[in-house]
C-alpha cells in the first residue's frame, strides 16, 4: 500500500487527501446533525408526555368499590379527541394493573409489558412486536390517597421517521460530496503544483553551460518563492565552484606550461652531450605531461566560451588531408597506411580549426590504439542532408559499455594500456566539445576485436 502511495504523483495524492478529509468532515457533520435532531425530538417527546401525563393524571379517579376510573372531563369538547389519543396505564405499587388504555394498538400488541420495576420518573423506549417502537414515561401519582405508578406512551415513529431520513439523505448525497470534493481537490492541487512542474521544468534545462541562468521568482514571500529562491543560490553556488574549477585548470596549466618548455629544453641539450636512457626517458614523460597541460589548457579555453567559432563552407577532404599530414610520421613510425577515399569531396559548414582539432584527436587514438601494419581509412560522404566524416581503424574496438563513457574527460578504457601508448581521456571530450560547437556529433560504431569507425556528422 505505501508503495503504491508512494509511487503517485504528487497532484493525485493531495486530491486524495483532500476527498478523505472532505469525507470525514462530512461525516462528522452528519453525525452531529443526527445527534441534534434525535436529541431535540425526543426531548419533545418527553415534554408532551409529560403533558400527557398531567392530563390522565387530573382525571383519574376512584368509584365507590375502590377502583380505579379514567374520568374524561371533556370540557372544551376535546372528549372524543382524549378517548382516542390517550395512551397509557395505571399500575398499583405492588406490581398490580389497574388500568390499561391503549386506544389504537391494543389489539395489535399481544404481550403486556412488564410491570413498572422503580416508583421513581422514567423515561425510556421500549419495542413492541413488529418493530414498533413506543417512548414510555412512568412516575408515582395519587389518586384520592392511593400511591399508583401511571405510565403514559408516546408513538415514536414520526421521530424515527425523520431521523431514518437524515440517514438516507447522507448517505445520497456522500458519493455526490466525495464527487465534487475529489474533483475540487485536483483542481486546487493541480493550480498549486502548476508553479513547481513550471519551475523543474525550467531547473532542466540549466546546466552546467547556462549556470548564470537562474529561476524566475514571481512572489518571494509564498513557498515556492522561497523554494526557488533556494534554487537560485544553489545555482549561483554552483557556478562560483564552476568558475573557480575552470580558473585554476586555466592557472594552473598555464603556469605549468613555462617551467616545462624550460625543463624540456634542458633535457635536450643534456641529451646532446651525453645519450643517457634516463634523460630520453625524462624528456618522454615532459612530452607527455606537456600534452597533458595543453589538452587541459584547450578545455579550460573551450569552457571559458573564449574560442570563437566561424562557420564557413569547407573541403572535409581537404582537413582530412591536413590531418594526415600532421600524423604522417606518427603512423610511419607504427608501419600504419593512412587512406583518405576521396572519390567523393562534399562540402560542409564547420569551422577549419575545430573540426581539425576534433578530427586530429580521432585519428590520433586510431593510429595509437590500432596495431602496427594496420589501415586506416578517411572519407566524407554526404548523408541524407548531413555530411558524414568517417575514421574506420582496425584497431581493438571498444566494447559496447565503454562506447557512451569514452567521450567523458579521463575516462580510458584499459588505464594501463592507455598510459603506456601516452593517452589521458581528454582526446574525445575535446573532440565531441568541438563538433557539437559546429552544430554537429559524433558517433561510434564498433566491434571489439575488430575495429572502430568513428563518425563526424556536420550540417552540409
Ligand atoms: P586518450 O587520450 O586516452 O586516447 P580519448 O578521450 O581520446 O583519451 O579516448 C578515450 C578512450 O577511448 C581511450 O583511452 C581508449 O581506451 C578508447 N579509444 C579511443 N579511440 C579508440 C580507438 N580508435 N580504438 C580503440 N579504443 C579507442
Amino acid at each position: 500500500m505505501s508503495n503504491w502511495w508512494q509511487r503517485r504523483s504528487l497532484k493525485l495524492r493531495l486530491t486524495l487527501w483532500h476527498a478523505a478529509a472532505t469525507v470525514v468532515v462530512l461525516a462528522g457533520f452528519a453525525f452531529v446533525v443526527y445527534e441534534v435532531v434525535e436529541h431535540r425530538l425526543a426531548a419533545e417527546l418527553d415534554r408532551q408526555l409529560r403533558i400527557d401525563f398531567d392530563l390522565v393524571e387530573a382525571q383519574l379517579d376512584t368509584d365507590a368499590t375502590g377502583k380505579i376510573r379514567w374520568q374524561v372531563q371533556g370540557a372544551h369538547g376535546d372528549e372524543g379527541f382524549a378517548r382516542l389519543s390517550a395512551w397509557f396505564e395505571v399500575w398499583a405499587e405492588d406490581g398490580q394493573i389497574l388500568l390499561r388504555h391503549w386506544p389504537v394498538r391494543e389489539t395489535e400488541i399481544k404481550r403486556p409489558l412488564a410491570a413498572p420495576l422503580q416508583s421513581t420518573l422514567r423515561f425510556y423506549t421500549v419495542e413492541l412486536e413488529g418493530g414498533f417502537h413506543v417512548r414510555l414515561m412512568e412516575r408515582p401519582a395519587r389518586v384520592r390517597d392511593r400511591g399508583v405508578i401511571v405510565r403514559v406512551f408516546r408513538d415514536e415513529s414520526d421521530m424515527r421517521h425523520t431521523l431514518q431520513e437524515i440517514v438516507e439523505v447522507s448517505l445520497l448525497a456522500a458519493p455526490v460530496a466525495v464527487f465534487l470534493a475529489s474533483l475540487g481537490g485536483y483542481f486546487v492541487a493541480r493550480r498549486s503544483l502548476r508553479p513547481i512542474a513550471a519551475m523543474a521544468e525550467h531547473a532542466k534545462r540549466i546546466s552546467s553551460e547556462s549556470l548564470s541562468e537562474r529561476l524566475p521568482i514571481s512572489n518571494p514571500h509564498d513557498e515556492v518563492g522561497q523554494l526557488a529562491g533556494v534554487f537560485n543560490q544553489t545555482f549561483q553556488r554552483l557556478e562560483r565552484s564552476f568558475a573557480e574549477l575552470k580558473r585554476f585548470t586555466a592557472d594552473a596549466s598555464h603556469e605549468l606550461r613555462t617551467p616545462l618548455t624550460a625543463l624540456r629544453a634542458v633535457g635536450e641539450v643534456a641529451l646532446r652531450e651525453a645519450d643517457h636512457p634516463a634523460i630520453s626517458s625524462m624528456l618522454e614523460e615532459a612530452e607527455r605531461l606537456q600534452d597533458l597541460i595543453e589538452a587541459l589548457l584547450t578545455l579550460a579555453r573551450m569552457e571559458s566560451g573564449k574560442v570563437a567559432v566561424r562557420l564557413e563552407r569547407l573541403h572535409v577532404v581537404e582537413v582530412l588531408q591536413d590531418v594526415r599530414d600532421s600524423l604522417h610520421v606518427l603512423a610511419t613510425e607504427k608501419q600504419q597506411t593512412v587512406e583518405i577515399s576521396d572519390h567523393d569531396s562534399p562540402t560542409a559548414t564547420a569551422d577549419r580549426l575545430l573540426l581539425r582539432q576534433a578530427l586530429l584527436n580521432i585519428v590520433h587514438n586510431a593510429v595509437r590504439y590500432a596495431p602496427p601494419r594496420t589501415r586506416i581509412m578517411l572519407g566524407a560522404a554526404r548523408r541524407g542532408g548531413e555530411i558524414v566524416v568517417a575514421v574506420a581503424d582496425e584497431g581493438p574496438g571498444v566494447a559496447p559499455e565503454h562506447q557512451g563513457k569514452i567521450f567523458e574527460r579521463f575516462y580510458r578504457v584499459d588505464k594501463a594500456r592507455a598510459r603506456a601508448e601516452g593517452g589521458h581521456g581528454l582526446g574525445l571530450a575535446i573532440a565531441r566539445w568541438a563538433v557539437e560547437r559546429q552544430n554537429g556529433r559524433i558517433e561510434i560504431e564498433s566491434e571489439p576485436g575488430k575495429g572502430s569507425v568513428f563518425r563526424v556528422v556536420l550540417p552540409p
